[in-house]
């Protein structure tokens, strides 16, 4: 059975960093919908460059558009032991399609972790985040870095954590994402971590919370 793990949270509750960070812990891949776009931004695919206008509104890109790059994406034969999605599901529709999906992989049940920050703290964190122009990483959030740790490349302000934008994608997300929450929270897999703690404490409880929804999932037995 797969370990399927989704990052829930707002935008800057660091679900990203933390998705990036137990996927390379497991050896698993991390499903970014967001970096996904981005990267498909960069490479000038034409289904992106439609997105791109709403991405840079602060809006979400339409239900079918990303349920059919996760769909092909969980298609691919590197998610066979599991995978850590980060920015998917964003609404119920979505939530209902990858239920679906995963009845069709029969690769087990998922198990949620809601990343949980207060709005003000998101508002501060997204005014000073930094990413690689190139390859897209995000900076070290306390500064200092002149260019990225992973490439060297330019750091820049993503075009959508501006003020005004911000303010717009925490207004979807409590509009259209929180909904996913409820979808969610009555399953025995479902877990809501602090966020505003320290990174390594968050990633510390994360990692516990996982394996014990895990070890319930299976009966008992642990991670297999
Ligand atoms: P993120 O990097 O996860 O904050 O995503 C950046 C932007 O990509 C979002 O503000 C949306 O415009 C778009 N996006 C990413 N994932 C989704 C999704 N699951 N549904 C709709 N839009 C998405």
């Amino acid at each position: 059975m797969g370990l399927n793990v989704i990052m829930m949270g707002p935008p800057g509750a660091g679900k990203g960093t933390q998705a990036g960070r137990f996927a390379s812990d497991r050896g698993l891949p991390k499903i970014s919908t967001g970096d996904m776009l981005r990267e498909a931004v960069r490479d000038k695919n034409p289904t992106a460059l439609e997105a791109k206008a709403r991405m840079d509104r602060g809006e979400l890109v339409d239900d079918a558009t990303m349920i059919k790059i996760v769909a092909d994406r969980l298609a691919r034969p590197d998610v066979r032991d599991g995978f850590v999605l980060d920015g998917f599901p964003r609404t119920v529709a979505q939530a209902r399609a990858l239920d679906e999906l995963m009845d069709r992989l029969d690769s087990g049940p998922l198990i949620v972790v809601d990343v949980a920050v207060p709005e003000q703290e998101l508002v501060r964190r997204l005014a000073i985040r930094r990413i690689c122009s190139r390859c897209g990483s995000n900076a070290d959030p306390t500064g200092g870095e002149a260019a990225c740790k992973q490439c060297g490349g330019t750091l820049e302000q993503r075009a959508d954590d501006n003020q005004d934008v911000v303010l717009e994608r925490l207004r979807v997300y409590q509009q259209a994402t929180r909904p996913v929450l409820d979808y969610y929270r009555d399953r025995p897999t479902f877990r809501v971590v602090n966020g505003a703690q320290a990174p390594d404490h968050v990633a510390h409880e994360l990692d516990a919370m996982i394996e014990d929804a895990a070890r319930r999932r299976n009966g008992k037995g642990g991670i297999s």
